[in-house]
């Protein structure tokens, strides 16, 4: 293996592993920015109750409703049945109102139970809610401590690692370097693999003779066929 595939494997290596590190960094920092989620339970906590409110004003208000309602209904009862009607239009009229007066409450009474029954799921799930609330704030003030002391190992841990790269690029050429750094960032972290018995190990295919001879006559990596990494043996 020359010098340069030696550099590239050995940079490769490092790379995966800032890589790895970086995402693991930005992952902390993403549950930290978030605040662990505890501003989110909040809004959904603050939400129910804002729910839970306004159904239990719309029952309070069909209760008001059918309060009225049933007043104005024993009012015509009387009327009905006190003997103050005296023609057959007037009964007729009386009747009607007060059979429509009982639709409407009957109406309200089943739109009042569905509301009822609204308040006491909302009810349900705030209180679950709240209860996941306030376990996740206890939770999150010591997550957040053990998770910014992380970050900041995490972060150390990749600085360090940094520094070792130059000890690989200061053996790569620019134009192989540009390569390895698209090649890197295009297929997942790999940018060179190695040949064995004439088979790339990255597509797994047998490469033409061309490209073996081709691999023996430079004292550089060149790249596979499907062009998406370079070889070496
Ligand atoms: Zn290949």
């Amino acid at each position: 293996m020359d010098e340069i595939a030696i550099a590239l494997i050995g940079l490769q290596d490092l790379d995966m592993i800032l890589s790895k590190k970086k995402n693991q960094y930005l992952k902390i920092s993403r549950t930290l920015d978030l605040g662990g989620g505890v501003s989110k339970l909040k809004n959904d906590v603050d939400k129910l109750k804002r729910e839970t409110l306004k159904s239990q004003l719309e029952v309070s208000k069909m209760e008001s409703d059918i309060t009225d309602l049933e007043s104005k209904s024993s009012e015509l009862q009387q009327k009905l049945y006190g003997g103050s009607i005296t023609n057959m239009r007037e009964l007729t009229a009386v009747e009607a109102e007060y059979n429509s007066i009982k639709n409407n409450v009957e109406e309200i009474n089943r739109k009042r139970n569905l509301a009822k029954d609204l308040v006491s799921t909302t009810t349900e799930a705030f209180i679950n809610l709240s209860e996941e609330l306030k376990i996740r704030e206890v939770e999150w003030i010591k997550d957040k401590k053990n998770l910014q002391k992380e970050k900041s190992k995490l972060g150390k841990n990749y600085n360090s690692h940094l520094k070792n790269r130059s000890q690989f690029t200061d053996k790569i050429p620019d134009k192989i370097m540009r390569d390895y750094i698209r090649l890197f960032k295009s297929n997942n972290g790999v940018a060179i693999v190695k040949v064995n018995k004439g088979i790339c190990q990255g597509c797994l295919v047998r490469l033409p003779i061309g490209d073996l001879n081709k691999m023996k006559s430079t004292d550089h990596p060149v790249l596979c066929n499907s062009g998406r990494h370079f070889l070496t043996d």
